[in-house]
């Protein structure tokens, strides 16, 4: 087999970590738990986006290996659980 075709196998070329986070929001009525990718650029690996005081409006929970494990926690927040339209993570 030609070994530029193995290189380009898309399986091969990039195998990230498809973590999962939750953000609870507490400020807004209902509280919010927004799941999402940990490569999205609003969780930026549970870091958020960097903007406003971390913490004052709600929290980065995570990583979670599956998607359902994500939907659990955000499901045992109480709060209301959607998934972020960004990233769309499913
Ligand atoms: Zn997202």
């Amino acid at each position: 087999m030609d070994k530029l075709e193995i290189i380009d196998s898309p399986a091969l070329v990039r195998r990230e970590p498809r973590n999962y986070y939750v953000y609870r929001n507490w400020r807004v009525r209902p509280i919010k738990a927004r799941i999402h990718l940990g490569s999205c650029s609003f969780c930026n690996w549970g870091k958020g986006t960097g903007r406003g005081t971390p913490g004052r409006n709600g929290k980065w929970h995570g990583p979670f290996e599956k998607f359902g494990q994500a939907y659990q926690f955000a499901a045992a927040t109480g709060g209301e659980v959607s998934t972020c339209g960004h990233c769309a993570p499913r």
